[in-house]
């Protein structure tokens, strides 16, 4: 469900076609998590289309959680990866126009920065997740976001459930969100109060009037929520008897 997205050159936040950081460099983070608690992630990953496929090998074939940078490029070559362009010509022409006055400044809601984030319950109900994300347009050169991150970007503890982020990464990073999410639910708050205490958590220590965060949770009986900051957060609910995009709650309703 990732890949389609990391491949999609008209998706300008994530793989192929993400707008790149200020020096003109497109960087990576993804990860994944299973049922059994197994997780692996790839940050400051350059060069490859499927981020979340590189996240899935370290998982699988290595004994470690993250690889980052030229060690996670090497990593990924040697499982067989391609090592491609991920610019596009319209990535490229909105970079060039960017460098004019290149000033750095996120805007929630406006597609300079965004993740795919997704949660899934299989028919034996069994839970697994995974994120993926080219992070904020323009950002520094080395910047990682929450993404990557496990217990930031993405949590899963197949005995209560799953959460995922997608906004300013420095956010969710700061507050741990989406394990603090499934910590909420394990003390028996449903996906959607998890989701809204973890957004009023950021809500409360930090000035969030133009910094969108949002999250999606999903709980073992497959109820979900989600909640942001800012207006405008959708997602979508694909199962045998649904196929449906929801409008998120936010506390800003504007
Ligand atoms: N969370 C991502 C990051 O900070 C961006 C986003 O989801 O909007 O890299």
């Amino acid at each position: 469900a990732i890949m389609p997205v990391e491949a999609d050159p008209k998706d300008m936040s994530v793989g192929y076609g993400g707008r790149p950081d200020r020096e003109g460099v497109v960087t990576l983070d993804a990860c994944i998590m299973d049922s059994e608690g197994n997780a692996g992630s790839v940050t400051f990953l350059q060069d490859i289309m499927h981020p979340i496929s590189v996240a899935r090998k370290v998982m699988e074939e290595t004994p470690h959680v993250i690889l980052s940078g030229d060690g996670a490029k090497q990593f990924a070559l040697e499982q067989g990866f391609d090592s491609v362009d991920l610019f596009t010509d319209q990535s490229r022409k909105e970079f060039k126009q960017w460098l004019k006055e290149a000033k750095y400044r996120p805007v929630s809601n406006i597609e300079n920065h965004d993740t795919i984030g997704l949660l899934a319950l299989d028919k034996e109900g069994h839970l697994s997740g995974g994120c993926s994300t080219s992070g904020m347009a323009y950002k520094l050169h080395g910047r990682v976001g929450d993404s990557p991150i496990i217990g930031a970007g993405l949590f899963v503890d197949d005995e209560i459930g799953a959460a995922t982020a997608t906004g300013v990464g420095e956010m969710v990073l700061k507050t741990l969100g989406s394990f603090l999410i499934v910590e909420l639910m394990r003390s028996g708050k449903s996906p959607q109060e998890a989701c809204e205490i973890a957004v009023k958590r950021v809500i409360d220590k930090y000035d969030c009037k133009d910094i969108q965060v949002g999250y999606i949770a999903m709980n073992k009986k497959g109820e979900f929520g989600a909640y942001a900051i800012q207006a405008g957060f959708s997602y979508t609910v694909t199962s045998a008897k649904m196929n449906e995009i929801f409008k998120a709650k936010s506390f800003f309703t504007q």
